[in-house]
């Protein structure tokens, strides 16, 4: 499939700053757009970024019908271009289509789409260690009816932006038990527009009281926890990796799966189970707790250094380079520019 491409007239590469990237505010010189007409994907096309006209009655912007994904693109050290595991995004869209009733994506569309718009806009892949093209695929209803009910046409959508490091501090989170992210039976396990949007309050106010993120529990007993923020979560307790299992509820990260590979090849010992607030609090007070972090394509591995719960705030050790974490994100980030072998198939080049 060859993507008809329209060009910019002038590549806006030169007026970016590639050595300062906040996240998400700089997009690329193009975008990738396919439409669903009710029956079939028609006229994918590569064109420059820019606004694009929709029907105010549209029903994603009354009802929220629409989802995400969130990937990266690096450079390797000899310049090829090296996409992670971007078929588990591919896939895990399509388990969001159904839950939020869109019609599945033409696999050749998400993948052509992706890979043509990445080659055009080779240049603004960055070199450096915490950089990397991120790359937003987004997929909205564009009917314009008013009526409670799935949308017949739809639009694809994937953009690309050039990024530095989401956090560049380690973080302090709190233990949040009066809202929740997502309940058994609801939407958390699909990246959909609304699930998102119910997360802003309860975080707005963890951030006016003086952290960073929410670690979210569950909906039905608030007493186990689940993910942070837009990451999984993961701690390292006497030695053993314990990460909440998945569920319905909780988002199954592509980070999260490649760092518990990688922690079972290292021989670390691995636990997916439930995870209670009090175990965590436990290992706090014996002095168990040795790491805590979250995942995410965004995040990458972000080290927890504060975790605040009924007015206490409890203090994680530094990582040290011996650290789980620590090692973890290094044989990462050599694996995703290319330095170490490619064990365990995560790559895909350009
Ligand atoms: C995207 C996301 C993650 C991380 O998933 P990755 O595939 O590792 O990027 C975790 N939790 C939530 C709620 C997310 O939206």
């Amino acid at each position: 499939m060859k993507i008809p491409v329209t060009k910019v007239e002038k590549s806006r590469l030169s007026e970016i700053d590639m050595n300062v990237l906040p996240f998400g505010k700089i997009f690329s010189d193009h975008m990738f757009v396919a439409d669903f007409d009710g029956q079939f994907w028609v006229n994918p096309r590569i064109e420059p970024y820019a606004p694009i006209s929709i029907s105010p009655a549209a029903a994603v912007f009354h009802y929220g019908q629409a989802i995400f994904e969130g990937m990266k693109v690096y450079r390797g050290d000899n310049n090829e271009l090296l996409f992670f595991r971007p078929q588990e995004n591919f896939k895990r869209m399509q388990q969001s289509a159904i839950r939020i009733a869109m019609p599945p994506i033409q696999e050749e569309i998400f993948m052509q789409g992706l890979r043509q718009l990445v080659e055009l806009d080779a240049d603004w892949v960055p070199h450096g260690d915490g950089n990397s093209l991120y790359v937003r695929p987004v997929y909205f209803a564009t009917d314009p009816v008013i009526g409670v009910k799935p949308s017949e046409t739809y639009k694809f959508i994937i953009l690309t932006s050039p990024t530095g490091a989401y956090y560049t501090e380690k973080l302090k989170v709190v233990i949040e038990k009066t809202y929740s992210r997502a309940s058994r039976s609801g939407t958390g396990f699909a990246k959909a527009a609304g699930n998102y949007a119910g997360a802003l309050y309860p975080t707005q106010l963890a951030k006016q009281k003086g952290y960073d993120q929410v670690i979210w529990t569950d909906a039905a007993t608030n007493t186990k926890v689940e993910e942070s923020g837009t990451m999984n979560l993961m701690f390292v307790i006497d030695g053993v990796l314990i990460t909440p299992s998945l569920g319905p509820s909780k988002l199954a990260g592509i980070t999260r799966d490649s760092v518990i590979e990688l922690a079972k090849y290292l021989g670390m010992h691995v636990q997916e189970r439930d995870v209670s607030v009090s175990e965590i609090v436990t290992a706090f007070e014996e002095g168990k707790l040795e790491e805590a972090f979250g995942t995410g394509t965004a995040a990458n591995i972000a080290t927890i250094a504060v975790i605040g719960h009924e007015g206490q705030d409890y203090s994680v050790p530094d990582p040290g380079p011996d650290s789980f974490c620590t090692r973890a994100l290094k044989h990462l980030t050599d694996v995703k520019k290319g330095r170490i072998e490619d064990r365990f198939g995560w790559i895909e080049k350009l």
